[in-house]
């Protein structure tokens, strides 16, 4: 197979997020979807809506069952109680530190051009708050009291808790359960499989869901918003390619412009469904088969990261509150900054990775401080693409900070990392040929007649 026909699952899914961005521009620049017209009934809200829909919903169905059994094999394959302490304080640590390190550069840069100051207040969108968790009830839902509600919720650190335990527990029982490994590695590879089936169809979906969002877009709120639009996206940027790099190349050694090739996809699926939640299976197949990071590694530190690390939101609330503050002529200190921070990594570690929860932690952060909740309806209309671009940098993080922690454990393989090729969808994956099916109808028959 050449190369450049391995690559082209990348390429087109660049494509159906490019042709989505200008489908989407059209759309927006011409009013063509006014409520109630044949392209908002029928394009956006029709076809656009049902596609994208399906392809977040075919995502989502995969991410319960291969948090459990990749965690699953992953204990087992780690073996020991203590590495597992290890691997959990590491990525721990390197999580709270990425994502304070984030919004300390997102305030900085915002204070010191002092964005939203001699702006005119515009009229606000009313925003409702909703609570954020409290820690502690954060802390005592680790541990589910029912597992199979845990899971249906999709839960993911009591999941994560269960699907430990349950790793634990087999390696304690021993060679009995053994089998029951065996059964949890097999589940694994199909689920991983289902995963290549669905990137397969994710240029079209791409292309719906970020048509549908950018034709949704409010443009003119995004002129009124230009400076912190800007500025939000300018730190991002700085944190994802400076801070990100820098935390990578210093903490293991590895290459960041590898990084940078391999993630891209990951970070289009994020940007399109603006869910680090809905994004990993993909940020799982990626940190395994692209990265090199050993499944034992990854399985925890993937949905982990998913739920506690949120390095692009804690740069929205960053900037967002010297944006909101300024914009009301209230004055912050350097005591409030320091709390915004603390809050912005408390309240990431309590809320899932799913679209707009960092509107809810921002509301978490202004009632701490002291800045009006109802600020937020400023920034609501550009929110969306906001959350797009952030959500790639959360899941950016997540594999960042797993690579980081598999390659200080000797977990990491560097052969698959510095292969360009290596872990890309080829169409000749998902094809089953003429033997294999042949065997396949052979063990059904033999099944069929024992039974
Ligand atoms: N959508 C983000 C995520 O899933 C969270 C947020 O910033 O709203 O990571």
């Amino acid at each position: 197979m050449s190369n450049d026909r391995k690559m082209s699952l990348t390429v087109k899914v660049l494509l159906g997020m490019f042709f989505g961005i200008i489908v989407g521009l059209i759309i927006n620049f011409t009013d063509m979807n006014t409520t109630g017209s044949f392209i908002n009934v029928y394009i956006v809200d029709g076809l656009f809506f049902v596609v994208g829909k399906l392809f977040v919903n075919a995502l989502k169905m995969l991410v319960v069952p291969l948090v459990f059994f990749s965690l699953i094999c992953g204990v087992c394959g780690i073996g020991s109680i203590n590495t597992l302490g290890r691997v959990g304080t590491k990525s721990f640590a390197l999580y709270m530190l990425t994502t304070a390190v984030a919004i300390a550069v997102a305030i900085s840069i915002s204070a010191s051009v002092g964005l939203g100051q001699g702006m005119e207040l515009q009229a606000a969108t009313s925003f409702e708050t909703k609570e954020a968790p409290p820690l502690k009830n954060v802390l005592i839902d680790i541990v589910p009291s029912n597992p199979i509600k845990a899971m249906a919720n999709g839960d993911m650190l009591p999941l994560i808790f269960f699907s430990i335990l349950v790793g634990i527990s087999i390696l304690l029982v021993g060679k009995k359960a053994s089998k029951f490994a065996e059964s949890a590695e097999i589940a694994n590879e199909i689920m991983m499989k289902m995963v290549s089936i669905i990137m397969a169809v994710a240029p079209y979906a791409v292309f719906a869901l970020i048509a549908r969002s950018i034709s949704q877009l409010g443009i003119d709120l995004l002129s009124h918003l230009a400076g912190y639009a800007t500025i939000l996206i300018g730190s991002l940027f700085i944190h994802l390619f400076i801070t990100l790099m820098i935390v990578l190349k210093l903490f293991s050694g590895l290459s960041p412009i590898m990084f940078i090739k391999k993630i891209r996809n990951t970070q289009v699926f994020a940007f399109s469904t603006a869910s680090s939640n809905a994004t990993i299976p993909i940020t799982l197949r990626t940190a395994t088969e692209r990265l090199g990071v050993d499944n034992s590694v990854a399985s925890f530190t993937v949905p982990f990261g998913a739920t506690i690390n949120m390095d692009g939101t804690a740069i929205m609330q960053g900037v967002a509150t010297v944006f909101i503050a300024n914009l009301y002529g209230l004055d912050l200190t350097t005591a409030d900054y320091l709390t915004v921070i603390l809050m912005s990594v408390l309240a990431s570690i309590g809320t899932a990775g799913v679209p707009g929860v960092g509107l809810v932690m921002l509301s978490m952060v202004f009632t701490q401080v002291g800045l009006p909740v109802e600020g937020i309806g400023l920034i609501l209309g550009v929110d969306r693409l906001m959350d797009m671009i952030r959500t790639a940098v959360n899941v950016s993080g997540d594999a960042v900070v797993s690579s980081i922690v598999a390659k200080s454990e000797g977990k990491l393989d560097l052969g698959v990392y510095n292969d360009r090729h290596a872990g890309a969808v080829i169409s000749s994956q998902l094809h089953i040929d003429e033997k294999t099916e042949q065997e396949l109808a052979k063990a059904v028959i033999q099944t069929h007649d024992k039974s």
